[in-house]
């Protein structure tokens, strides 16, 4: 699904649009011009609906070259080794989670918490996956024509970043779980969720004046996108807490 002039929407469960696993994050494809780029990479069940999803986008496979993750969840993350074995993409990780992902570590990446509540099937597996490039906070990472700058962005998890971008003049961002439509933000009781951190995350994101916001759940905010920002701001300004997405 085109949702912009270079980004498609390849997957997306069913806290978005149900485009491909029920588990699985959004998953956008990013337009460079002489290669593209998958931003987060699923849940890995069912990896090939996404699959599915960019050819009958008109994207040939092989011009998929990078997956640029923005944690290490297991909706976001299991699925790498699958495309990186599948499409031979270069994986960028989080610094942080970098390791985490390379051997798997269901307990650092609270996908076993997730299994105990039932979220994650009991077979869920969860591939470790060499990680090619170890993002940290301002990075460059060059997809095609297109440079994207890495800014740490804590509070969800540990090992998150946003990749932060300029579409036709204007401030875009993959934000992960970082933030979402409406303000909202995802605090769970997981070891490595913080909300002093989240705040500081959402206070940084405000300075940022956004126009466009590619979240990793929900939908996609198209302008005005500082406007959400502000509201998630606004409340820990307040001391309170944003609304919480799930
Ligand atoms: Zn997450």
């Amino acid at each position: 699904m085109q949702i912009s002039d270079r980004v498609r929407l390849v997957g997306s469960g069913r806290m978005g649009f149900g485009a491909s696993h029920p588990l699985d994050c959004n998953v956008f494809l990013l337009d460079g011009g002489t290669e593209h780029a998958l931003i987060d990479a699923g849940s890995g069940i069912e990896p090939e609906r996404i699959v599915a999803n960019i050819e009958r986008a008109g994207v040939s496979l092989y011009q998929v070259k990078h997956l640029l993750l923005t944690h290490a969840h297991g909706d976001h993350a299991a699925g790498a080794r699958f495309f990186r074995d599948r499409l031979g993409l270069e994986v960028t990780c989080p610094a942080e989670a970098a390791p985490w992902l390379e051997q798997g570590d269901l307990g650092k990446t609270s996908v076993a918490a997730a299994m105990a509540t039932g979220f994650y099937p009991e077979d869920f597996g969860y591939d470790p996956c060499p990680v090619a490039s170890p993002a940290a906070d301002g990075d460059t990472v060059a997809v095609g024509d297109l440079a994207l700058r890495v800014l740490d962005t804590p509070g969800h998890s540990r090992g998150h970043v946003s990749y932060l971008w300029t579409e036709g003049g204007q401030t875009a961002l993959f934000g992960g779980d970082a933030v979402f439509a409406g303000g909202r933000i995802l605090i769970q009781n997981i070891w490595d969720c913080s909300l002093q951190e989240y705040a500081a995350t959402i206070h940084r994101l405000d300075a940022l004046d956004l126009h466009r916001l590619y979240p990793g759940h929900g939908p996609v905010i198209l302008s005005e996108a500082r406007e959400h920002v502000r509201s998630a701001h606004l409340a820990f300004e307040s001391l309170a807490v944003p609304p919480n997405l799930m």
